[in-house]
């Protein structure tokens, strides 16, 4: 529903580009443009706080972060620091994690994994001999199914009969890419604690094996093989060290705008419609620029912002599409370091069984009830800048179970609302006190967010958290794409590419290229990789 509003085009709302959300999609495109192309770029975003899945934040003197739990592709020359040493003008500094990066728990025994395929594969054939042949192979497709997506990614910037050469040679890769992780798993192995530690990881992803895209979770495992690192600082030095670098060519970010709609006239973006948070009384505030993009994901910029008659076969082709799943966040307080009982900066996935699909449908149905698995790991031990000592563990959950407490205002929900975040809490307190008794007694402080919570505070569809759900038709949809049918609109962050923090941050890389016209990607990135011959770009 289109709104109306007075307000006219002034020095105050005219704008180069304007940016939907700041998150680390939306914050990497926004410096790209104003440290290369010298723009005066406005971000609007709907929290009070800045940097959607990379924000912090602090009660009763604990700090945490959500969606930052270790970052990939950092070392020298990596693509993701060349990246971030050009967004932060260096300023942002990382720490490599050690090589054990992962704990993977099951009631019958632990498996360890190390930033070290070679390590992890020896480790496995010890394991399961009688799978050695299949292990070497899965760890060979890990690798070339990695290599066909940069392909995969690539050829679009490449001019038509190129890309379709391309396609042809790589095509069998394609295809591995596009089966499910569990029907790589089931073809390829027969031990089930084998196909079970294989997938362990899919909370990382976000979709279990029955759905995620053997390409996606080939791309995240290969990643994670070549090390992980933390920013100094935490990820609220993400948004600082960047936040300057927008500044500087006279941009701003405006929180508490949640913006309601892209204006369109004939055909081409102009600028957007934008709500106050903190006052449902201010009017409408309108802002204009010859670019508008959006890191709000794909569904809500083409269901929600677009004004109907736009793009109706995208808005078709989105709705239809699989949804991803929202979490359950329990941010944890502690009275000492948790090293007291031997844990480390890893992650610890914990399951009670080897079926993730089953455990998983289980625990959307009933959380209350039942907890089959979850995430936990340590921010504070990562984090050195953050004083007394934090956990936080994740759970997957059905954004319809918290439903009927939707547009309740935050905090001032029914109390049953409250009554059942208690009851969650212990629950999923308790089911990790079972693994490692001694855990409950160094809880000081809890706070359990819920999927409204998340819809709350990063206004993604359903609460989902990791952008549109990685099914292998992901792969052949136009519309994820920083590429829109829209004039002057673009997307950026995960739906424009990838989830991840890498991910989300190059989809901005690739926001960037296109708005830099032909060859645009390969500009942005000669720019990135040697910011000496940086002058100013006219697009
Ligand atoms: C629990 C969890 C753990 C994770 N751990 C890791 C990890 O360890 N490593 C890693 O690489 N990745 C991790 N990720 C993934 C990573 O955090 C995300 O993929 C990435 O941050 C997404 O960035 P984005 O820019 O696409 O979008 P988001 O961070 O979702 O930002 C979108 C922004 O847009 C704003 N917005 C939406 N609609 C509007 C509107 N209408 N008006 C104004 N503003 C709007 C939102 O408020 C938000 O700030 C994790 C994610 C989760 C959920």
């Amino acid at each position: 529903m289109a709104m109306k509003t007075t307000q006219k085009i002034s020095d105050s709302n005219q704008f180069d580009v304007i940016v939907i959300g700041s998150g680390i999609g939306g914050l990497t495109v926004a410096a790209i443009l104003s440290k290369l192309n010298h723009k005066k770029v406005l971000i609007l975003e709907q929290h009070f706080i800045v940097g959607g899945f990379t924000q912090e934040f602090k009660r009763k003197g604990f700090r945490w972060d959500i969606g930052v739990q270790a970052v990939t592709e950092m070392a020298k020359g990596d693509i993701g620091r060349v990246v971030f040493d050009y967004i932060t003008e260096g300023k942002l500094q990382w720490e490599k994690l050690p090589n054990l990066s992962d704990k993977l728990v099951y009631p019958d025994f632990t498996f360890e994994i190390y930033s070290n395929p070679q390590r992890n594969i020896s480790d496995l054939i010890r394991m399961f001999p009688e799978e050695k042949a299949s292990i070497k192979r899965y760890f060979s497709d890990l690798q070339k199914v990695t290599i066909w997506y940069k392909i995969h990614l690539i050829a679009d910037f490449l001019p038509k009969w190129l890309q379709r050469l391309i396609k042809l040679c790589v095509g069998r890769l394609g295809k591995l890419a596009r089966l499910t992780t569990k029907e790589y798993v089931e073809r390829n192995f027969r031990n089930p604690y084998l196909k079970a530690l294989l997938t362990s990881q899919w909370g990382a992803y976000g979709l279990p094996p029955s759905q995620i895209s053997f390409g996606i979770h080939a791309v995240a495992m290969t990643s994670y093989g070549k090390g992980s690192w933390y920013p100094v600082g935490g990820s609220q030095a993400i948004v600082d060290c960047i936040l300057p670098t927008i500044k500087k060519a006279g941009g701003m970010v405006l929180t508490q705008r949640h913006v309601t709609e892209i204006i369109v006239k004939n055909g081409v973006a102009k600028g957007v419609k934008a709500k106050k948070t903190h006052n449902a009384k201010a009017e409408v505030e309108a802002y204009y620029a010859s670019v508008v993009i959006s890191d709000a994901g794909a569904f809500k910029t083409y269901t929600e912002l677009l004004p109907e008659g736009y793009a109706t076969a995208y808005r078709n082709q989105i709705t239809a599409f699989p949804k991803g799943y929202s979490m359950l966040f329990l941010f944890l307080g502690l009275k000492e370091s948790p090293e007291k009982l031997g844990f480390g900066t890893q992650n610890y996935w914990i399951f009670n069984t080897y079926n993730h699909d089953q455990a998983l449908q289980e625990q959307l149905a009933a959380p209350d009830k039942i907890i089959n698995s979850c995430m936990l790991s340590f921010p504070s031990l990562k984090n050195h800048t953050v004083g007394r000592s934090t956990a936080e563990i994740i759970i997957y959950a059905d954004y319809n179970y918290f439903a009927r407490w939707q547009g309740q205002p935050w905090r001032k929900r029914d109390p049953d609302y409250y009554k059942l975040k208690e009851k969650l809490a212990q629950k999923i307190i308790n089911f990790v006190e079972n693994y490692y008794p001694g855990f409950k007694d160094l809880i000081e402080y809890y706070e359990l967010a819920t999927p409204l919570t998340v819809e709350y505070f990063v206004a993604s569809d359903k609460g989902s958290t990791y952008g549109t759900a990685s099914v292998p038709e992901r792969f052949d949809q136009k519309w994820i794409n920083a590429k829109t049918p829209i004039k002057n609109l673009y997307l950026t962050g995960t739906d424009a590419l990838v989830h991840g923090i890498v991910g989300a941050t190059i989809g901005g890389v690739m926001t960037a290229g296109i708005i830099n016209g032909l060859f645009g990607f390969f500009k942005v990135m000669f720019a990135i990789i040697f910011p000496i011959s940086n002058s100013k770009k006219e697009i």
